[in-house]
């Protein structure tokens, strides 16, 4: 297909191609309305009781999503690498009885029906944003597509990511900010939160923001959390774990429980 209308590089992402925001319905809940959603759990599912109770204080605290990574980018191939199927398999479980949406993240095209078949939403990660054989192939998927950014991806490349799925056929897409390389090495990455108001700007796709991949600092996510909030954000993403310490992967930015219900319940005074 050519496009070049106005110059745009992007055609279907670009806030002009539709009047209203894109509102993405999943089992009756909407995202993208102007309600914050707060997807949240562990980086990864590791068991049945560790999915399960995580589960239950995401519901508890109100969020709607519960997050699990069953196919783990990992950058070592002697790390944990996800419990594949049985993962999915506790985490379909887990949402169900608590009543949450469920998202999982799919690296390999030859994952999409079976991940597709236990959760509600794919998450693509950063290291695969411009994985353009699979972006092509979601965009024949019929669920949403959360699309996290790359990290030293632009503003131009991330929609245009998102561009493949939409001219694929899937005009559900989420984009989500979870921080960039810098030079600083403080933070695992450089959150930025200028990406929230610019990419609401730029495209009528809902916009999520990550805290814990933006910073890997535990105590930062609740700041963090807060400013993406005040910045706009439609939603947000947050790692935590039942028992942090022991966490597979990402124990660093993992929060407490105890922690999550207080960013719970000051998220709710901010967005007010
Ligand atoms: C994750 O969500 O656990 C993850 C690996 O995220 P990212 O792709 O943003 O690093
Ligand atoms: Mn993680």
């Amino acid at each position: 297909m050519t496009f070049n209308e106005s110059n745009q590089p992007y055609k279907f992402a670009r806030h002009e191609f539709k009047k209203d925001r894109t509102v993405i319905t999943v089992k009756g809940h909407s995202i993208g309305d102007g309600h914050l959603t707060v997807i949240a759990g562990p980086c990864s599912i590791e068991s049945e009781e560790q999915i399960h109770s995580s589960a239950k204080i995401v519901a508890e605290c109100g969020a709607q999503i519960l997050r699990g990574g069953a196919f783990k980018p990992r950058t070592s191939p002697y790390s944990f690498q996800g419990l594949g199927e049985q993962g999915l398999i506790m985490m379909k479980k887990a949402a169900d009885e608590f009543g949450l949406l469920s998202i999982s993240e799919v690296m390999d095209t030859a994952d999409i029906d079976l991940i597709a078949y236990y959760v509600d939403i794919l998450q693509i990660g950063s290291r695969n944003m411009q994985n353009f054989s699979l972006l092509k192939k979601l965009g024949r998927v019929k669920k949403p597509i959360f699309l996290k950014r790359g990290m030293s991806a632009t503003y131009k490349e991330f929609l245009l990511a998102a561009e493949y799925i939409l001219n694929a056929g899937n005009e559900e897409v989420i984009l989500c900010e979870r921080g960039i390389r810098t030079f600083e090495s403080y933070t695992k990455n450089t959150m930025d939160i200028a990406a929230i108001p610019i990419l609401r700007e730029l495209s009528h796709l809902p916009i999520f923001a990550d805290p814990s991949h933006g910073t890997g600092i535990r105590n930062l996510v609740l700041p963090m959390a807060l400013a993406a909030v005040a910045a706009g954000t439609d939603g947000l993403m947050i790692e935590m774990h039942p028992n942090p310490e022991q966490a597979l992967s990402d124990a660093d930015q993992a929060i407490e429980p105890q922690d999550f219900a207080k960013l719970m319940a000051q998220l709710n005074k901010v967005a007010a």
